[in-house]
């Protein structure tokens, strides 16, 4: 519990916004889970901005599901819009960790002008680098069950029999997305822009860069650490 509202009219504390940035396969959604929860920050995942959004029947969730329907992208403004609103609630009071959007550096631009405008900014960019080899392995460990959708690995998070759902009995697939080949050309189509991210970030001077090898704790304990050494190299 915090201590504002008690007054009329407190000033906004200032507040963290943080960016998650690291290929598919990294950790970066379960790290932003975990660090919004040790922190104290709301995690705003693009895909579950738009899923909130359109559930909730917001004029803007429609727009934005409309998109979707389409098989289209979301355009960027709308986007922004919902990432702004999303920041308007009391959640993100103490402030919050973008995870999946900016993914360009138009995007990038669009969300820094749009935050100035109300006298904030990205305050750090985490960068979990994982080599892509590995990136590699883990996705394609990938497994879920066709039925429910529970997603499984086989090295770190197997079912209890190899190749069957634990909680329906359900023989495991791998999505096509998953096929090692389709993770090599997802990453090469992925890593451009999100290095063009980085170096948009790193100009401003607030990128920290994270070795994302090792355990999940691992990596949130690098994390951590480097967020509370503050200073980030120019
Ligand atoms: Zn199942």
């Amino acid at each position: 519990m915090t201590r504002a509202g008690s007054g009329s009219k407190s000033p906004a504390p200032a507040r963290r916004i943080l960016l998650l940035v690291g290929a598919v396969g990294a950790g970066k959604g379960t790290q932003a889970s975990v660090l919004a929860s040790r922190l104290g920050l709301v995690h705003l995942a693009s895909g579950d901005l738009f899923r909130r959004a359109a559930r909730d029947g917001t004029q803007l969730g429609r727009q934005a599901q409309a998109y979707m329907d389409r098989g289209e992208l979301v355009p960027d403004d709308l986007t922004i819009a919902m990432v702004m609103q999303a920041l308007s609630r009391p959640g993100a009071a103490r402030g919050a960790i973008l995870d999946g959007f900016p993914r360009t550096v138009a995007q990038a631009e669009a969300l820094d002008g749009t935050l100035a405008t109300q006298g904030e900014r990205i305050s750090r960019v985490v960068f979990i680098e994982v080599p892509v080899e590995e990136l590699v392995i883990r996705v394609s460990g990938r497994w879920v069950c066709p039925t429910d959708g529970t997603p499984y690995h086989i090295e770190t998070d197997p079912p209890r029999i190899p190749g069957v759902c634990d909680k329906d009995g359900t023989a495991l697939v791998q999505r096509d997305d998953d096929q090692p080949e389709v993770v090599r050309a997802r990453l090469a189509k992925q890593v451009p822009p999100m290095l063009e991210v980085i170096a948009h970030y790193e100009r401003a001077g607030v990128v920290v860069r994270i070795d994302g090898r090792g355990g999940i704790d691992e990596v949130t304990a690098r994390i951590l650490a480097a967020l509370a050494a503050g200073g980030v190299g120019s």
